[in-house]
């Protein structure tokens, strides 16, 4: 038995020994759980020391139940699953993980391109003998278009590097982003209603909060231009996902590319999976082998440090140090 007791409470990496690796040093035991409800979180992990989450729901009662756990570690950098004011109540370190997020602008991109390309209907077209490039007009050109950006942090500004050689317009809405930093991107700041109104693609890297849920909603939908396309790789809860399927059935957009839905993995009946103006990938924009280690290896180096009488290098909560008197 080991001096510690690190449980995962959920994760779909398949394995962990980069997780043990780091832990073994400090005496940690790993446990693996793949817990789904609240209810599974309190049963497998209240006498854990640490927790390592993916995407279980860490709520003020799941937090209430932990009986030593010093620090809970989202495999990630969103932590909208965890009840962050709760934790710092109860003097648990909130820590989350900032890892290279090339790969998600990379996706971003990879469905911004896919849907005005119309690469996907393309292939199965030829897969079906349809070798005819008539059968996907119209392809309207990428370069002098207005691209959108909600959320102009990290992954905001990758996006808009890598979208510079493609000759677009880039304007950008953050209300919390320095004016500076959009000057140095080469990229407008504008107003919320504004991108809505005006962008041809638009693109979200918000976290999900409270204000920011629901932001792209049926209002929001009708706005945009006919010919526009949304895309999603930040959290499904931004995007009110019955507006958003009535507006790609109806038409009022063109199209939408979505890394992320309001419940994952989808429920069979979920109509945006028979929609055919739709791109969805299952929550991997995140992904890539590096980051897959730089991950798992990060989220384990911080609860090493708390068990270790350290503070977390990625503190979220940062108040929880006043309550521990750090
Ligand atoms: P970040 O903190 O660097 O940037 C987020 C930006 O959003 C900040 O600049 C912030 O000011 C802005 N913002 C906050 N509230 C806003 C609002 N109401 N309106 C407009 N802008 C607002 O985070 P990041 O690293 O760029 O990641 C963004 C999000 O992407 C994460 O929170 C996470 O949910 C999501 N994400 C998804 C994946 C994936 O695999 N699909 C991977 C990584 C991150």
């Amino acid at each position: 038995m080991g001096r510690f007791r690190v449980a995962i409470t959920d994760s779909d990496y398949g394995s962990h020994e980069v997780e043990e690796e780091v832990l073994s040093s400090i005496g940690a035991d790993l446990i693996k759980f793949q817990c789904r409800t609240e209810d599974d979180v309190i049963r497998c992990c209240s006498d854990a020391d640490g927790l390592l989450n993916q995407y279980a729901p860490i709520t003020r009662r799941v937090i209430e139940g932990l009986q030593k756990a010093k620090i809970i570690v989202r495999y990630g950098v969103g932590v909208d699953n965890v009840d962050v004011d709760a934790a710092t109540e109860k003097g648990i370190f909130v820590a989350n993980v900032i890892y290279d997020v090339t790969d998600v602008a990379d996706h971003a991109l990879s469905l911004i391109l896919s849907l005005v390309r119309k690469i996907v209907w393309a292939d199965r077209n030829v897969k079906e003998n349809k070798w005819d490039w008539k059968a996907v007009q119209p392809i309207s050109r990428l370069k002098d278009k207005t691209v959108g950006i909600i959320g102009f942090g990290r992954i905001g500004r990758k996006v808009a590097q890598r979208l510079r050689g493609f000759e677009v317009k880039i304007v950008a809405y953050d209300p919390y982003a320095p004016r500076e930093t959009f000057r140095e991107y080469g990229v407008e700041k504008v107003d919320f209603e504004a991108l809505i109104k005006e962008s041809d693609i638009i693109t979200i890297h918000t976290p999900l909060t409270n204000e920011t849920r629901h932001m792209i909603g049926e209002k929001e939908l009708k706005s945009m231009k006919r010919e526009a396309i949304i895309v999603n790789v930040s959290r499904g809860g931004i995007i009110d996902e019955k507006a958003l399927c009535k507006a790609l059935k109806e038409r009022w957009i063109a199209g939408a590319g979505l890394d992320v839905l309001e419940e994952e993995p989808p429920a069979k009946d979920n109509p945006l999976l028979r929609l055919d103006n739709v791109i969805i990938t299952p929550h991997m924009a995140w992904y890539s082998n590096r980051s897959l280690d730089e991950i798992r290896r990060k989220a384990a180096e911080e609860v090493a440090r708390a068990l270790s009488g350290q503070i977390p290098v990625n503190l979220v909560n940062k108040d929880v140090l006043k309550k521990l008197n750090l």
